[in-house]
């Protein structure tokens, strides 16, 4: 199969690492003879996941057939390439919706499983994996091999969350749920600071099936952690006035066609912004109606955002930190953050239920906090480390599908579970077939391409 090589990168456009590039156009080209190689759905992980400096990426892309769909039941069998948007146009006019959903709807059913995606009701109904009925993964010995929670549930456990490292995802078996329509119920709470937002996300009369809060990161002092806490749930039909019918789809049309300069996202623009966004979103007490997408896909409406942060790139930084520890965790965060003078042009928080099965997957029981921070110079990198030593002191971890810079003794500390992923990783590919940028960085596996 013809290779190509050129320069790759991840959604945050940071690392830009030479790879070779192949791209099967059908499910049978999907091989591991690479002595190297790494799968990649639609490169929608931040940093260097799906990137394999000087090794072989194997694109899904084409390799996104809709196999079987169960509309009585809510099953779909896919190929891993297919993406989520790809997803919704079948299933939602048949009444049926994903149970678990990233912030955007460009990634690939593969790259959903592999990183155990979780949503904004991760706190209700857990993360991706946990809705998968069963995948088929190609091995490193070229074998084919259907897995489930209830057969080689090691390997499956190990490949929900493990980026990649197991072998190629080909096929997943997804359980939908059922929606009455394509409209959701929102409501918006706003909160003065962080302990009122922590207030808002705990109460079971603010909270919804997906909760999610809005942090203006630039906010100090006694409203440090100010923020809007947005809940929602699919609307029943009697929600819906009768004269009614939105389906209301926002279609991406506006796009970032080059590269921002710099100080175009400055610590002036950022604090404006969000002193906006407070104002408006923060004002809408009643519940209103929206579209799916614009709920949960507000990023995906602008083309190549990921170019307003400039060329040299930006870091998502995604921590979880354990509900115990984690109100004064996000503060110390968004302490350094404020005192740092760094402007994170998104902060988002939200609450995550119990940790999952998956031996190196991100969701515990606690808050996650996201921010995306421009690369200017090597001081962010020092910035980012400090933060690492807040996460591990409050018992908490960073997100590996975010992630470009965190070192290995951190991951080590962070994912308790790895000695046993590896074990399994072993079983199933002794010489380390499978192989990413951000697994060699991590120590997670050994050698060079
Ligand atoms: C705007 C935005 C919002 C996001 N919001 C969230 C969120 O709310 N929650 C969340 O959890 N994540 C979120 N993410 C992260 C994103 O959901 C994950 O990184 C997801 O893995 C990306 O899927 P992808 O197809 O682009 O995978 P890629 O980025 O291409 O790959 C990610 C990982 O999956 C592996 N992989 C991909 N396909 C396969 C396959 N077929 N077989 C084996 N391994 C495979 C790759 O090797 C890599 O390790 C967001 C990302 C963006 C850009």
């Amino acid at each position: 199969m013809a290779t190509l090589a050129m320069p790759l990168s991840g959604w945050g456009r940071y690392p830009v690492q030479t790879c070779e590039l192949e791209r099967p156009e059908r499910y049978t080209g999907l091989h591991s003879d690479a002595a190297c190689v790494i799968a990649r759905g639609q490169g929608r992980s931040y940093g260097d996941a799906a990137l394999n400096e000087n090794g072989r990426v194997l694109l899904t892309e084409r390799v996104n057939r809709l196999l079987d769909f169960d509309a009585e039941q809510g099953i779909l069998r896919a190929e891993a390439g297919v993406t989520l948007a790809e997803i919704l146009d079948v299933i939602v006019p048949r009444g049926w919706f994903l149970p678990v959903t990233p912030g955007t709807k460009f990634v690939s059913l593969g790259g959903c499983v592999a990183a155990d995606v979780h949503g904004k009701n991760h706190h209700h109904n857990g993360s991706f994996g946990d809705h998968v009925l069963a995948i088929e993964i190609i091995l490193a010995d070229g074998s084919r091999v259907v897995c489930s929670p209830s057969e080689s549930s090691e390997l499956f456990w190990a490949t929900v969350g493990g980026m990649g490292l197991t072998g190629i995802i080909g096929e997943v078996t997804l359980k939908l749920i059922p929606i009455q329509n394509a409209s959701m119920i929102v409501r918006h709470h706003s909160a003065d600071n962080l302990d009122q937002l922590f207030q808002l996300l705990q109460n079971s009369t603010t909270d919804d099936r997906y909760t999610v809060a809005w942090i203006d990161s630039m906010a100090s002092g006694n409203r440090l952690g100010r923020g809007i806490a947005m809940c929602g749930h699919h609307a029943a039909a009697e929600e819906l006035p009768a004269d009614l019918q939105n389906t209301g789809q926002a279609k991406s049309s506006h796009s970032i066609p080059f590269n921002f300069p710099a100080f175009a996202l400055n610590t002036l623009s950022i604090g404006v912004f969000n002193a906006l966004y407070y104002g408006r979103e923060g004002g809408k007490r009643e519940p209103f109606l929206s579209g799916y997408d614009p709920y949960f896909y507000p990023l995906d409406t602008i083309g190549h955002w990921n170019r307003m942060y400039g060329k040299r790139g930006f870091v998502q930084y995604q921590c979880v930190i354990p509900d115990a520890t984690a109100f004064d965790g996000i503060k110390a965060l968004l302490q350094e953050l404020s005192g740092s003078r760094r402007p994170s042009f998104l902060a988002v928080l939200k609450r995550l239920g119990a940790q999952g099965r998956g031996l190196l997957s991100f969701p515990m029981a606690g808050y996650t906090l996201a921010l995306d921070m421009p690369i200017r110079d090597e001081g962010l990198f020092v910035l980012l480390d400090k933060l690492d030593q807040v996460v591990m002191q409050g018992g908490g971890r960073v997100y590996l599908a975010k992630d470009a810079r965190l070192s290995d003794e951190s991951f080590r500390a962070m994912y308790p579970r790895y000695e046993e992923w590896l074990k399994i990783k072993h079983a199933v590919d002794p010489e380390n077939k499978f192989s990413s940028s951000l697994s060699r960085r991590l120590g997670i596996v050994e050698g060079r391409p």
